[in-house]
């Protein structure tokens, strides 16, 4: 069964070593013992979120072929990392990588980290070629147009480290992409156009499917939930959060709060049962539900679960992929959408928030539980958490669907805190400072096209983001400190022919 926690557990990133024949068994043999401890110094605990194994050294086509083919074929292996520890004439490599299908990360290191200048002799020399022996395999890679990260240096290289952590972490994205099921409680909000989109070319560029539910559907789920695991979740509700006093046991309002709770229940049960990690609702799509989910909402999103609001499949799906690659790290990564704008005095910028949606894992401070009416939608007041986002660099991604592609849209920014309280704003909200500035990180979205809503992470970096959307060949523009307009606007033009042209007809 699917579960959005833990979403590493089962995944593996297998540690190719390739070689040839020419050499001898003692040769191969220290090959072997030398490309097995660099594993091991890679897979030490704390270095990669992935599980790092060791396979033995690849000296002729054929096994080179079978080991791509068996992963491939396992479920486990999420991507490879490649090293010519010697000479591995390339042409041995051209059906393995061609059956391929996994991410690669092509390793450019030594065994030694320093040469013995007093003592190398042709043995030395002969049994330490990655340096030509990873050029000849890099040829080969790019002759067959194979996508791959380079890390060159040393494996106790802590940028080497950082470099191969981040490719896991967007290979363990791509994987969680690929197996991606999101339910749709009603379609989405009536004449918005960036929430439309091809689910089925989504499915073949990147894997996930997205299916539409009546929302009654989900009504049902909920009506069954039973009157006491409601009412203890509302007290958990009251224990884990500042829950304003109408909302609590004795409070007027307790009994939204205890509805509010049997909605979490009910979509928890829901998604749990059909292997979905993401969803979406819509507010002019209700049903049978009393109050737009909010704390079920939030509270989802913060276990691991995608979300979009008003039927945006994109961004959700978006969000499930980056609550994966960020697992484990400090930060948090949520829904978001850019509302209104600070234009000055002081530095200019953004207020995001949505009518409800906000992952309090971005929360700088533990929530308040509080009950406010929506000036849309026309059903109950919706229980919401309410709290301001940690300070801190973060990132702003958004996913759209230009027609023939799809298209990353990445801002680099600083969440920083609000100027003053806002005790009048019934939501919880993140106040950032777009790079390079407001103006010119708007201008540029403007130019991309890209979508209001968007996913904000201050787990998962633009490096991520890179390798991920290289991983599934989708378009990435990355505004950032040194973005200019003009730059960017030259930057969309020459990927308009490039994409087209990577296209197949
Ligand atoms: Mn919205």
């Amino acid at each position: 069964m699917t579960t959005a926690a833990q979403p590493y557990d089962s995944h593996e990133i297998w540690f190719l070593t390739g070689s040839q024949g020419l050499y001898g068994d003692d040769v191969l043999r220290q090959v072997a013992d030398q490309s097995r401890s660099i594993a091991e110094i890679l897979g030490a605990p704390g270095k990669i979120p992935v599980r790092l194994v060791w396979k033995p050294v690849l000296t002729d086509a054929e096994s080179i072929r079978r080991l791509c083919l068996e992963a491939n074929a396992s479920d486990a292996c999420v991507g490879v990392i490649v090293w010519m520890h010697t000479f591995s004439p390339a042409k041995m490599w051209i059906a393995g990588l061609s059956a391929l299908d996994r991410p690669v990360l092509h390793l450019h290191t030594q065994y030694n980290l320093s040469l013995p200048w007093s003592s190398i002799d042709m043995n030395y020399m002969n049994l330490n070629q990655a340096a030509h022996g990873d050029r000849e395999f890099a040829h080969i890679e790019t002759r067959l147009g194979i996508d791959r990260k380079i890390v060159a240096g040393h494996a106790t290289d802590a940028r080497v480290v950082r470099r191969i952590a981040t490719w896991a972490r967007a290979a363990a994205g791509r994987h969680a992409s690929r197996t991606l099921r999101l339910a749709r409680f009603g379609d989405n909000m009536r004449d918005v156009a960036v929430t439309e989109g091809d689910k089925v070319e989504a499915q073949i560029r990147f894997g996930f499917s997205v299916n539409t539910y009546g929302v009654n559907d989900l009504v049902s789920v909920i009506d069954e939930i039973e009157d006491k695991a409601a009412a203890e979740l509302a007290a958990e509700y009251c224990e884990l959060y500042d829950a304003v006093p109408a909302l609590r046991p004795d409070g007027v309002l307790h009994e939204s709060l205890v509805y509010a709770a049997r909605q979490e229940l009910g979509l928890r049960a829901f998604l749990t049962d059909g292997g979905f990690t993401a969803f979406t609702t819509n507010f002019e799509d209700l049903g049978g539900l009393r109050q737009l989910p909010g704390i079920a909402v939030q509270r989802l999103m913060a276990d691991g679960y995608g979300f979009g609001g008003e039927g945006d499949w994109k961004t959700s799906a978006l969000l499930r992929v980056m609550k994966v690659m960020g697992a484990g790290l400090p930060g948090g990564t949520t829904f978001m959408e850019d509302y209104t704008y600070h234009l000055g005095p002081g530095t200019p910028r953004i207020l995001g928030a949505h009518m409800l949606e906000v992952c309090p894992s971005v929360a700088a401070a533990r929530p308040s539980c509080e009950i406010h009416p929506l000036s849309i939608g026309g059903r109950e007041d919706p229980v919401r958490l309410v709290f301001d986002a940690a300070e801190g660099p973060a990132v702003v991604v958004g996913l759209s669907d230009l027609g023939d592609r799809f298209r990353l849209t990445a801002n680099e920014v600083d969440v920083v805190g609000p100027s003053e309280r806002l005790p009048r704003l019934p939501v919880a909200r993140a106040v950032w400072k777009p790079r390079p500035s407001l103006a010119e990180s708007a201008e540029s979205w403007l130019l991309a096209g890209a979508p209001h809503h968007t996913v904000l992470s201050s787990a998962v970096d633009a490096e991520t983001l890179a390798d991920y959307a290289a991983m599934a060949g989708v378009e990435l523009l990355t505004i950032g400190a040194d973005t200019t307009y003009d730059q960017l606007a030259k930057e969309i033009r020459w990927n308009a022919a490039y994409q087209r042209l990577a296209q197949a007809l």
